[in-house]
C-alpha cells in the first residue's frame, strides 16, 4: 500500500479507484478517504512529487507493476474515467482494467 499525504487535513492516504468521482460531463475529481473533500489533478501531482520514498523500499515486487493508475502522473482522473466506462460493459476487456489500471490481481499478499 502507497500512501500519499492529503493537501487538505494531511493525512496519509491510499489513492483507490472507489474514491475517485466524476460528472456527466466528463469532469473527475477525487475524495479523500479522511476528510471528504475534493482533491484535483494537480493536487494530486504535489502529493505524488512530496510521496515519502521510504515506502517503495516495503514493495517486494516491480513498482511499476503495483500502482494503480491513480499514481501515476501521466494518466489525469479524466482519463481513468473514461477508460473505465468504456471498458465496465465487456467483462474480459473490465478485467483488463482492473489488472492494468487498478493493479488489481497484483498486489502484494
Ligand atoms: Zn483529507
Amino acid at each position: 500500500m502507497l500512501l500519499v499525504i492529503c493537501p487538505h487535513c494531511k493525512n496519509k492516504i491510499e489513492l483507490v479507484f472507489e474514491n475517485l468521482f466524476w460528472t456527466d460531463d466528463e469532469k473527475a475529481f477525487y475524495k479523500c478517504r479522511s476528510c471528504g473533500r475534493e482533491i484535483t489533478d494537480a493536487d494530486r501531482f504535489n502529493m505524488l512529487l512530496n510521496m515519502d520514498c521510504e515506502q517503495l523500499k516495503e514493495l517486494k515486487f516491480p513498482v511499476s507493476i503495483l500502482f494503480n493508475a491513480l499514481y501515476s502522473p501521466f494518466v489525469s482522473f479524466a482519463e481513468i474515467v473514461q477508460e473505465f466506462k468504456r471498458d465496465r460493459t465487456d467483462n474480459n476487456k473490465f478485467e483488463s482494467f482492473a489488472k492494468y489500471w487498478l493493479g488489481k490481481g497484483l498486489e502484494e499478499k
